[in-house]
């Protein structure tokens, strides 16, 4: 099956928003195995949008639209595409009152030119737009088919997702299978040792790069899921192969909920204390269902005298190496875990910018401790950029990482 994607918009042409629909709906069909042959942007114009409808619904099989099915004046998608298909559009009571109603829920009275997205196919099929007032419309005309969508993007999505999705897939009579791969590193050089695996055609495979980590996604088309799952098993061995032990999860929302589940299985509670990161981490841990088990409390140790009355931090140990090194990484860690009675204690401690910090420990210097019962491990990480937040999102990154050596 091949498709364009035709996003309609002036504001599009003008530079004054991002076309995300197109490459949201680029990725989406392609993992459909449709294969997306152009992407046009059209302003508000209903002469060239029909010229342009006329020339491509004859070049491929399905025309895939976002924008232009609001209310107001430039909003034509619905009945040009309608009139280039060969069909009309009719009042649907059912969508009126739909339209009425969310109108009367958020206090305002509608105008006549609502009456327009009331408007729906004859022939084709309406849309149900579960999250706003435009639906959508599918046309068809000797087996090419045209799909319109709304331009706001969240509309959109949920649109495509609940409803075009599905009926795309059951054209193509195929189910989809997703696995997806977590991976610790970045992106540049993780693209570099898979890239052989990404070209595919079914399973598909995607990355999609995170803070300190990466996604791998694996999407298979099949007819059954059983078979969807079992070819993607198979293709996400190609990367265990190449990738080894930075393949940390699968199908987790990241590090916090395999640190969680790990300590659970072992039968572990934990401990932090958190100076630059300021409680992020804490935040990522219990930000898991169920991660009470596992987590009692944290310290968020931002002065040096809290590193010292919190979880005994020396002051010695600070006058003598710096608040911003590896002995002290090493006793908030150990600290924490003993003032929480936990297993493990994991600890922060660096310079997150954007000023501050010297020669020796510039911004972007932090050190990370995981204390388990007398051993603990340090670990400095430098990061390039003097970027507040990217420092503090990193360090928690890293920490969990340690956590779960
Ligand atoms: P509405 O009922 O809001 O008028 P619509 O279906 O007519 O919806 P548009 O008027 O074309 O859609 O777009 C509504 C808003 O959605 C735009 O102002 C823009 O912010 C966003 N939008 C539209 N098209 C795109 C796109 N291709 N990519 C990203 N955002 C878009
Ligand atoms: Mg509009």
């Amino acid at each position: 099956m091949t498709a364009e994607i035709i996003s309609v918009g002036t504001e599009l042409l003008l530079g004054n928003i991002l076309n995300t629909n197109a490459q949201y709906l680029s990725r989406e069909l392609a993992e459909l195995g449709i294969t997306v042959q152009r992407e046009s942007t059209i302003g508000d114009n209903q002469g060239r949008l029909a010229d342009f409808v006329n020339e491509a619904k004859n070049r491929c099989d399905l025309l895939v639209f976002t924008g232009g099915l609001g209310p107001t004046a430039d909003d034509l998608t619905k009945e040009t595409v309608a009139a280039c298909y060969g069909d009309t559009l009719v009042f649907d009571e059912s969508e009126w009152e739909k339209i009425t109603g969310y109108f009367a829920r958020s206090g305002r009275v509608t105008t006549p030119n609502n009456r327009k997205q009331a408007m729906v196919p004859v022939k084709g099929r309406k849309i149900i737009n579960h999250h706003g007032t435009a639906p959508g419309a599918w046309f068809e005309q000797e087996g090419r088919c045209a799909v319109l969508m709304p331009g706001v993007p969240s509309e959109m999505k949920a649109m495509w997702n609940e409803s075009v999705r599905p009926l795309l897939m059951k054209r193509q009579n195929c189910t989809l299978h997703s696995v997806t791969l977590r991976v610790l590193g970045g992106e540049s050089s993780l693209e570099y040792q898979v890239r052989d695996l990404l070209e595919n055609a079914n399973p598909t495979a995607a990355i999609y790069c995170k803070t300190g980590e990466c996604e791998i996604r694996i999407t298979a088309r099949a007819a059954s899921d059983a078979e969807g799952e079992k070819m993607c098993r198979e293709y996400a061995k190609k990367f265990y192969d190449l990738l080894g032990d930075a393949v940390y999860d699968e199908d987790v929302a990241g590090l916090e909920e395999t640190l969680v589940r790990t300590l659970k299985e072992k039968g572990l509670t934990l401990s932090t204390a958190e100076s630059c990161t300021g409680g992020l981490i804490a935040q990522r841990i219990t930000s898991v269902p169920g991660s009470s088990e596992v987590f009692g409390y944290g310290f968020v140790t931002y002065w040096e005298a809290a590193k010292a009355r919190l979880v005994g931090v020396e002051p010695d140990v600070i006058a003598k190496y710096n608040v911003v090194s590896a002995p002290v990484a090493a006793q908030m860690a150990l600290g924490a875990a003993q003032a929480a009675g936990a297993e493990i204690g994991i600890s922060v401690t660096g310079v997150a910018g954007p000023t501050g910090g010297d020669a020796l420990r510039p911004v972007g210097t932090v050190y990370l401790g995981a204390a388990r019962g007398e051993t603990v491990y340090v670990k400095k990480l430098s990061v390039s950029r003097p970027d507040r937040a990217l420092v503090r999102a990193r360090a928690a990154q890293a920490a969990l990482e340690l956590a779960l050596r």
